[in-house]
């Protein structure tokens, strides 16, 4: 697998670069148009290999076009920069709706009981090599770079959770350097938030963040990519670790 699929990326990475797609990437992800040198070429052969490797599906009648499923590739490729991941291994499928679409659900609650319904959704990360998005969603974000919430980022910082157990276990470099692990620190960040929230105080994030170290985790990417300011200030020490773990200053996008 592993060898068929260097050898798939060395033919693309021997082919240029669609001028079409570049001139997409310029229209709509800014982030690509303040790289420069390798980094955009790092960038360039990241969505290259996302757009080979993973299957996109339109759905509920979604018309998916190559410039919907580049922009998505581009989004999905930016927490990608720093190395933290080559191109989410376990991911397969992207399906696309056109806007918020309805999913059943169960859930059982502490007394055990479980509860099934249907809800609105307009996106979900699946363990099992899924992205699921509402077009609309994203459309919104694009336009919309530096308002701290990105559907694209949440979703995949859920599949480098998957990968990684980012919340659940700590990582080689954080028992080097004795300090906190990732996971303590983001699990005594969640307590701070849950905290701020009860006594009414702004956390600068999405109030989502506070449903499970999960969506806290995610919450805090998305922020983190798009108003590292934010979180700088408001979460320092998620700051570090996030910084550490992305193998990215976010200052730069
Ligand atoms: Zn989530």
């Amino acid at each position: 697998m592993g060898f068929l699929r260097n050898w798939k990326r060395r033919k693309l990475d021997g082919r240029p670069f669609s001028d079409t797609w570049r001139r997409a990437l310029e229209k709509h992800i800014p982030q690509y148009s303040k790289m420069k040198g390798e980094q955009k070429e790092r960038y360039e052969r990241l969505i290259r290999y996302f757009m080979a490797e993973k299957s996109f599906e339109g759905c509920g009648g979604m018309e998916l076009d190559e410039e919907k499923k580049l922009l998505i590739a581009a989004l999905a490729c930016i927490p990608l920069l720093g190395g933290v991941s080559d191109v989410y291994p376990y991911l397969r499928s992207v399906l696309v709706y056109p806007s918020v679409y309805q999913a059943p659900y169960s859930e059982s609650g502490d007394d055990g009981v479980v509860t099934e319904g249907v809800e609105s959704r307009s996106g979900e990360s699946w363990d099992q090599g899924v992205l699921v998005f509402a077009w609309d969603e994203i459309a919104y974000d694009l336009r919309r770079p530096r308002d701290g919430s990105n559907i694209v980022f949440h979703e995949c910082a859920h599949q480098l959770d998957y990968e990684w157990g980012a919340t659940m276990e700590d990582f080689a470099w954080q028992r080097r350097t004795g300090e906190p692990g990732m996971a303590a620190t983001l699990k005594a960040s969640y307590q701070k938030l849950l905290e701020k929230l009860d006594r009414g105080r702004p956390v600068m994030v999405d109030e989502y963040a506070a449903t499970n170290i999960h969506e806290f985790f995610a919450v805090m990417t998305e922020t983190w990519l798009e108003r590292p300011d934010r979180i700088k200030t408001a979460w320092p020490e998620v700051d570090r670790v996030l910084r550490e773990f992305y193998q990215l200053n976010p200052d730069f996008l």
